[in-house]
């Protein structure tokens, strides 16, 4: 397996008048080639600063990547200039956010924002360019590319529109595509048919995914494994089936609960109770105070990562037997 992307003990800050937020605090994860993976978690945990900081996207000031690496192909990114950095953004790595309108420019046709990127970043003819984009749109399932090509956003639906940015963000054959929210502001059954576009576009182009979503329906159609970030920290990481079928993590399991199922006879239970504040996280567990099962040592220690299986980690003290011994010894009073 080709290693595409490699986070390593990342650490984002933002400072404000109210002090310094510690928004992502020690993230690690890798990615491998054709594999997508999922990053899940509520909004505020962190998720979308780590992708922000993958594509060193984050405003300096206030933001700042205080400690870790990214190693994207085996490069470092940190080590990279700005000027390199804007040639691999879009190219190498493309992103997609929530909201398809924004992302397209309303005064340009579809056509002139699709060879933008090309014909800044590959030295190709007009002719060769508008070829791609053809094959793009077909690849994305536009009729009528030829016609279509010359139309402006307004004149597509809001899914096709999300189909055309996810062109616009394949035409330059990236190895990574970053997907933020991608179907959170589609309606439901145009939600499946974006889901099963990155599935069909994964088969055909190999690109890795990283699909970040508060929502774990669209976690379970597409991804292959999944991280629960919590509070700025990864609790869990796993397969698919791990992650839905054995999870071990209080967190995880209430947001599974969270999930609308079609066949529901039980009430949608949310997670009651609200994150930490990231001014001053908590030094133990941050789920402690929604925690049901939080022991005494939770909020005082960290659950270093418990290794379940080789794919399957979990931050959490209900996995460690040492945790029963030290409150046992006492060792944990203060
Ligand atoms: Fe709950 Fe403690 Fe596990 Fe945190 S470490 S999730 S508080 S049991
Ligand atoms: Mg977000």
């Amino acid at each position: 397996m080709e290693r595409i992307l490699e986070v390593n003990d990342l650490h984002v800050t933002f400072t404000t008048y109210g002090g310094t937020v510690q928004a992502v605090r020690g993230v690690s994860f890798h990615l491998d080639k054709g594999e997508t993976l999922a990053i899940v978690g509520e909004s505020g945990c962190g998720k979308s600063v780590t992708s922000n900081a993958i594509m060193r996207l984050i405003p300096d000031p206030p933001g700042k990547i205080t400690k870790g690496s990214v190693i994207f192909k085996g490069q470092d990114l940190a080590a990279y200039s700005e000027k390199k950095m804007r040639s691999i953004r879009g190219v190498d790595i493309s992103m997609i956010f929530q909201d398809p309108m924004t992302a397209l420019n309303p005064t340009l046709t579809i056509g002139t924002q699709l060879m933008e990127g090309l014909k800044e970043h590959k030295k190709i003819s007009g002719a060769q360019a508008k070829a791609k984009a053809v094959e793009m749109m077909n690849l994305v399932g536009i009729p009528n590319p030829e016609e279509r090509l010359k139309q402006y956003p307004h004149q597509f639906s809001g899914g096709m529109r999300q189909r055309i940015v996810i062109a616009i963000a394949l035409i330059c054959d990236p190895d990574l595509l970053i997907a933020d929210e991608p179907t959170t502001a589609l309606d439901v059954t145009i939600q499946a048919q974006i889901l099963e576009l990155f599935a069909t576009i994964q088969e055909r182009t190999g690109v890795s995914i990283i699909l970040i979503t508060h929502d774990l329906g669209v976690v379970a159609k597409i991804a292959d494994r999944i991280v629960v970030m919590y509070a700025g920290k990864i609790i869990e990481s796993g397969s698919k089936r791990e992650i839905f079928y054995e999870s071990k993590h209080p967190y995880t399991q209430g947001l599974l609960h969270s999930v609308p199922r079609l066949d529901a006879k039980e009430e949608l239970k949310p997670i009651a109770g609200t994150p930490p504040d990231l001014f001053s996280p908590p030094k133990g567990c941050p789920f402690t105070a929604r925690c049901p099962f939080a022991m005494e040592v939770c909020d005082k220690v960290y659950p270093a990562p418990e290794k379940i299986s080789d794919t399957h980690y979990v931050d959490c003290w209900l996995q460690d037997e040492r945790a029963k011994r030290l409150l046992a010894a006492n060792v944990l009073q203060t």
